[in-house]
C-alpha cells in the first residue's frame, strides 16, 4: 500500500523541535517550557500544567533525574556506574542498579529479537572507529577490527537479577543507542508522578507525548530536513501533530566522517564490525515508549530498508519511517502503513 504523501515534496526526517505555538487552553491552564543539557545534547519539555497545579521546582527535579540517569549510564563519565562495570574483570557477577539491569535488560530483548542488530556491547568498534569516549581518531585496520569484535557480542552478557557478567575480557557496554529514549520515559514518569498527564518530552530528539496540547489537539513536533552538518533543531520543514506515543530518530546524517578510507558512520553493524553499509539516511521509529523507539531506530538502521520493512510489519504496536538515498542525489522515503494511517495525519 503506499503510503500517504508528507505535506512537502521532499523526504524529511521527523526529529521533534518542540516549537513555541500559541495555545489556547482553559483559563486557568498555562503551558509551560523547560529547556536544559544532558547527554550530550539538548532536552526539552512542554506541558500543560492544569488549574492550580504546582510546577515549581520541576525544572530542577528533571535536571536531577537526568544527572542521575548519566550517573548511572554514560560511557563518557568514567565515574558512572556503568564505566565501573565496563573496566570489571570478566566472568565475574558484577552487581548493578536496579535502573541499570532494567535498561540491560531491554537492550538484550531487543538484541534477540532484531538477530543481533542492536547491541550494546559494541562499544570496542565504536572506539575504535573514532566515535566513542576513548576514539584514537583514525580509520582501523581490519585486523584492528577482528580485535574488537572478539570483545563483542551480546550473547557473552549474561544478566542476573541484581548482577551482569562479561563473558569476554575487556568488553565495552555502550547504552548511547537506547538511554536518551530511557530518559524520555523517565521524565514522563517524573511529569505524571507530578500530575501533569499533558505533555511531551524531547532529549535530542527522540520524543514521547501524552494527552494533547490544549484539551483536543495533538501536539506538534517539527520535521527536520536531513541536510548533513545542520543542530538538531535548525531546520525545520514541516510541523506535524504526534499521538501519543514515542518517536525516536537515528541516523548516518549527523554524525559522520570523511576520510582517505570513504565515509563512515556511528552506527555500528555488529555483522561486520564496520559502520552499517545501507542507502539508509535515516529511520525514525513511532512505539509506545520512547526507550523501545530508540533502540529499534539503531536496529533498524542497521537492518536496511527491507529486512527492517519486512521486520516492522510483523510486530505489533511498532511503525517506522525509512529515509534513503534514491541515488539521483536526492532521498526516498518508506513507511510502514501505521506510519500514515495512524500516528501522522
Ligand atoms: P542512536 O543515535 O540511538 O542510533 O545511537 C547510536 C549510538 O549507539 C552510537 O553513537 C554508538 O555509541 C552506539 N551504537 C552504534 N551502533 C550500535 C548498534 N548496532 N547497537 C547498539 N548501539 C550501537
Ligand atoms: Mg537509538
Amino acid at each position: 500500500m503506499p503510503i500517504k504523501r508528507w505535506p512537502v515534496s521532499f523526504a524529511m526526517i521527523a526529529v521533534a523541535a518542540l516549537i513555541g505555538i500559541a495555545v489556547q487552553t482553559s483559563p486557568r491552564d498555562r503551558t509551560i517550557t523547560i529547556r536544559g543539557a544532558t547527554m550530550g545534547t539538548t532536552y526539552s519539555v512542554k506541558a500543560r500544567i492544569e488549574g492550580a497545579l504546582d510546577s515549581g521546582g520541576l525544572q530542577d527535579a528533571i535536571d536531577a533525574r537526568l544527572r542521575e540517569i548519566n550517573r548511572t549510564m554514560s560511557t563518557w563519565d568514567k565515574q558512572s556506574e556503568l564505566s565501573k562495570v565496563n573496566a570489571s574483570r570478566a566472568n565475574i557477577p558484577i552487581p548493578i542498579s536496579t535502573e541499570l539491569r532494567l535498561v540491560l535488560a531491554a537492550a538484550q530483548h531487543w538484541s534477540r529479537e532484531t538477530d543481533g542488530a542492536l547491541d550494546v556491547t559494541v562499544g570496542p568498534l565504536v572506539n575504535l572507529w573514532g566515535y566513542g569516549p576513548e576514539s584514537a581518531g583514525s580509520t582501523p585496520t581490519p585486523e584492528q577490527i577482528i580485535a574488537a569484535r572478539k570483545r563483542t557480542g551480546y550473547r557473552h552478557l549474561r544478566l542476573g537479577e541484581r548482577w551482569v557478567s562479561k563473558g569476554a575480557t575487556n568488553m565495552a557496554i555502550d547504552l548511547s543507542a537506547i538511554a536518551k529514549g530511557y530518559g524520555v520515559d523517565e521524565i514522563g514518569n517524573l511529569l505524571r508522578q507530578r500530575g501533569v498527564s499533558n505533555f511531551v518530552v524531547e532529549i535530542g530528539g527522540e520524543v514521547l507525548t501524552s494527552g494533547t496540547r490544549d484539551g483536543e489537539s495533538y501536539w506538534m513536533v517539527g520535521i527536520e530536513n536531513p541536510a548533513s552538518g545542520r543542530s538538531p533543531g535548525k531546520d525545520i520543514t514541516a510541523l506535524i501533530p504526534l499521538r501519543a506515543g514515542a518517536m525516536a530518530t537515528s541516523g548516518s546524517y549527523r554524525r559522520f566522517r570523511n576520510d582517505s578510507a570513504g565515509r563512515s558512520h556511528h552506527i555500528i553493524d555488529p555483522r561486520t564490525g564496520s559502520p552499517s553499509q545501507s542507502r539508509l539516511i535515516a529511520v525514525t521509529v513511532f512505539a509506545a515508549d520512547c526507550m523501545t523507539a530508540d533502540a529499534l531506530a539503531t536496529a533498524l538502521m542497521v537492518m536496511g530498508v527491507d529486512d527492517g520493512m519486512r521486520w516492522v510489519a510483523s510486530h505489533e504496536g511498532i511503525d517506522a519511517l525509512f529515509v534513503f538515498d534514491d541515488n539521483a542525489g536526492g532521498f526516498q522515503q518508506r513507511g510502514s502503513a501505521g506510519v500514515a494511517l495512524n500516528r501522522l495525519q
